[in-house]
């Protein structure tokens, strides 16, 4: 019982993942069309990226594939599994809400657009950082699905590190960027999380 519980978790994070890049992918394809004015990919925002990368697919992926490391797999709950499905969820559903408002403006990295706007409607409304709420989500739900210490927690480390090496970058950008407009929009709102950072 146990196992097939487990193994439902680890399928529910793979389609998951899957369907984290179909959202994705039709904005890489168009961003590569838009003409980049200012960029600050640096060194250290690669390591964030490359840790999130590592965090939220390499290391579950490995897990999911071999089953290691064993050692650290802890009991299997279906409640867990099945809040770990609804984070994950909702974490898609605001990744693509995001992507959708966004549109041309998005970027993996950061860098301002030709024709850049600045975006504070639907999830922009709410929060600054919309996206990175959607991958505190998606890391939320990873550490319910999967019942290995390290497969579930390793998301949750490197959206951390991207998060912090990144957030202060993109503020001073957007600022350099937009001015009082972005100033007046950072008096508004919180961070990732309504009300309270
Ligand atoms: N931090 C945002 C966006 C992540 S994508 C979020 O979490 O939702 C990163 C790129 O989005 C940055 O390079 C920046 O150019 C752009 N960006 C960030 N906030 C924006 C906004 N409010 N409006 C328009 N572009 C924004």
């Amino acid at each position: 019982m146990s196992a097939s519980v487990g193994s439902a978790g680890e399928i529910l994070w793979v389609f998951g993942i899957v369907t984290w890049y179909v959202i994705r992918y039709p904005f890489e394809r168009r961003a590569k069309r838009v003409r980049v004015v200012d960029s600050r990919r640096s060194p250290v925002d690669m390591i964030g990226l490359a840790a999130a990368l590592l965090g939220q697919a390499f290391v579950p992926g490995f897990y999911v594939l071999t089953g290691k490391p064993k050692v650290a797999d802890h009991p299997v709950h279906v409640w867990a599994i099945a809040l770990g499905a609804i984070l994950f969820f909702c974490g898609l559903w605001v990744f693509r809400r995001t992507h959708k408002e966004l549109g041309k403006n998005w970027s993996i990295t950061l860098q301002i657009r030709d024709k850049h706007q600045l975006v504070v409607t639907g999830p922009y409304a709410l929060v600054r950082h919309p996206m990175y709420s959607s991958f505190l989500l998606l890391a939320l739900g990873q550490a319910f699905l999967l019942s290995n210490w390290v497969a579930g927690l390793s998301g949750l480390a490197g959206f951390l590190v991207l998060f912090f090496l990144r957030v202060g970058k993109e503020e001073q950008m957007m600022l350099e960027t937009f001015g009082s407009s972005y100033g007046d929009y950072m008096k508004m709102t919180k961070r990732i999380i309504p009300c309270l950072y």
